[in-house]
């Protein structure tokens, strides 16, 4: 049974990510999604880790049991590791996201020479879509249904006051 982990802060799940994820299970028997704590790094997330969990495993209830979602910190490698992964999932939208990418995969081989990183093109329409972007939409107010699933947008506009009576 091969089994990839798809990590990220997912702040919130995109249908970029939903994408991806549903290339990984047409790729592997197992898909976990890796959702990072975030607490170590600079980015300060919108949604706690529990909320991004629940949003993820909302968002991809439809996919069944071939996908999980967990909660993770400290290094990836050992996370991979400690659910017998044998793969890293990543997306690559742009040329903008080869150099960090390239880094992170790098030293993730450093670290676990056994775990591949599989870098995955998202369809076309997801290409320009990232987390960030839906954030600042939806905090301006604008309409985020295109990007992300119902329940997101709902938690997006609970977390910004405009959340339905
Ligand atoms: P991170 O903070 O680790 O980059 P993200 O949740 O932003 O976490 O992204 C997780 C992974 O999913 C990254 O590899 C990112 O490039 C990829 N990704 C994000 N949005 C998309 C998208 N629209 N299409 C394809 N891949 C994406």
């Amino acid at each position: 049974m091969k089994k990839v982990v798809y990590p990220g802060t997912f702040d919130p799940i995109t249908n970029g990510h939903i994408d991806l994820v549903e290339r990984g299970a047409r790729l592997f028997d197992q898909v976990v999604v890796a959702v990072v704590s975030g607490g170590s790094t600079s980015k300060q997330p919108l949604f706690t880790v529990e909320e991004r969990v629940v949003l993820a495993q909302e968002a991809l209830q439809g996919m069944g049991r071939q996908v999980e979602v967990i909660a993770f910190d400290g290094f990836l490698v050992d996370f991979v590791r400690s659910v017998g992964g044998d793969a890293i999932l990543r997306g690559l939208r742009a040329v903008s996201d080869f150099e960090y990418e390239f880094q992170l995969a790098g030293m993730n081989r450093h670290l676990a020479e056994e775990i591949e990183t599989l870098f995955v093109t998202p369809a076309q329409q997801y290409g320009y879509l990232s987390s960030s972007m839906v954030r600042e939409i939806a905090q301006l107010g604008g309409d985020v249904a295109p990007f992300v699933q119902k329940n997101v947008q709902q938690a997006l506009e609970e977390k910004f006051g405009r959340g339905v009576q």
